[in-house]
């Protein structure tokens, strides 16, 4: 099959949903239109086939959640989805495989009315960078540097699912249980908390999307904000099917270290979080206190109750401990 009759049937056969398409795929560049009040925000993400996805990875999950991953930056910043553009370097052209991939990515496209506007198709190993664009109102971005002593540490949905899902997808998808099925599924395909980080827009006082791990991330809007954190163990929200695959424990560890949520962790002033709750209630995602904003720089400060909490040494991150 030649690139072009590929583009065509794969990447540009479901038309354009955007009216701020001016030229989309088949020419030089894409031409687009941004509203006039708004600011553009651009991001971009590259996975490659053994390094950010197991080589056995369905290409729809493939294509779901490499556009997953960069509609859930834009999020995490309260951006609104517009565009992306594709990038594949493909080491053959089989069909079945690009039909597969090409569902998995108009999937999440036609949910949040995005358009994939260009793009290159190049032959060599597996792998695939989107950047993805979307527009904020002026002034309105939510910065990983604007947390504050005192700010209530919130994160989205159940942290540690994908982490235990890509142990569980590593040993094969063959008979899984219920709950083994339900964590390879938040690790193939991650939810974007689109609506939520638009809607935390002049609420939350930063934000940040959880794919490194919950610690780790947490860490980054330590620095930016030269603040600390103390977080209470007892409150991380953990899944029923975590819980049920691989225990209390190696659940905690999970949730603080296993990266690939894609949920949001943000922080809301005291005075902020009545109109939080107003939030979750119409985007219908589940939010939880984790914790709180110290003056204690850079220290994430664990506690079981009120005893201090150290992960185990096989954890990887000895250094947030006690
Ligand atoms: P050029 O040689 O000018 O870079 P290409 O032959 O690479 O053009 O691509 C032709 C058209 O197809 C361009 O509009 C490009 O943006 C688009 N395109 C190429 N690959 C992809 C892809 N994987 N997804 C979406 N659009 C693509
Ligand atoms: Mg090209």
């Amino acid at each position: 099959m030649k690139e072009f009759d590929l583009i065509e049937r794969f990447f540009e056969r479901r038309g354009r949903q955007r009216k701020d398409v001016i030229v989309g795929i088949g020419d030089d560049c894409a031409i687009l239109k941004v509203p006039d009040n708004k600011r553009l925000a651009i991001t971009t993400d590259t996975l490659v086939e053994n390094v950010h996805f197991l080589a056995h990875t369905p290409p729809r999950s493939v294509a779901y959640k490499a556009v997953a991953v960069n509609l859930s930056d834009l999020a995490a910043m309260g951006a609104e989805p517009a565009w992306i553009s594709l990038s594949i370097t493909l080491p053959d052209t089989d069909e079945a495989w690009l039909e597969s991939f090409s569902e998995g990515l108009y999937e999440l496209l036609e949910y949040y009315s995005v358009d994939l506007i260009g793009g290159d198709t190049v032959k060599g190993p597996l792998s695939l960078t989107i950047t993805a664009q979307g527009f904020i109102p002026e002034n309105c971005e939510i910065r990983r540097s604007g947390a504050k002593p005192g700010d209530w540490i919130y994160v989205s949905g159940t942290l540690g699912d994908a982490g235990a899902g890509l142990e569980i997808a590593k040993q094969g998808l063959e008979n899984l249980n219920e709950s083994q099925d339900y964590l390879v599924n938040r690790h193939f395909s991650p939810t974007p908390r689109v609506m939520l980080g638009n809607a935390l827009r002049r609420v939350a006082s930063s934000c940040i999307d959880v794919s490194d791990g919950t610690l780790a991330d947490l860490q980054h809007i330590l620095e930016r904000s030269d603040v600390g954190a103390r977080v209470h163990i007892g409150r991380l929200p953990l899944s029923d099917e975590l819980v049920d695959v691989v225990g209390i424990d190696d659940a905690v560890n999970h949730a603080l270290t296993s990266g690939d949520d894609y949920e949001l962790l943000f922080t809301v002033s005291e005075e902020q979080r009545g109109q939080l709750e107003t939030i979750l209630g119409n985007c219908d995602v589940q939010a939880t206190c984790i914790g709180q904003i110290t003056g204690q720089k850079q220290k994430i400060d664990l506690r079981l109750g009120d005893m201090p909490f150290s992960l185990p040494k096989d954890a990887g991150f000895e250094h947030f401990s006690g």
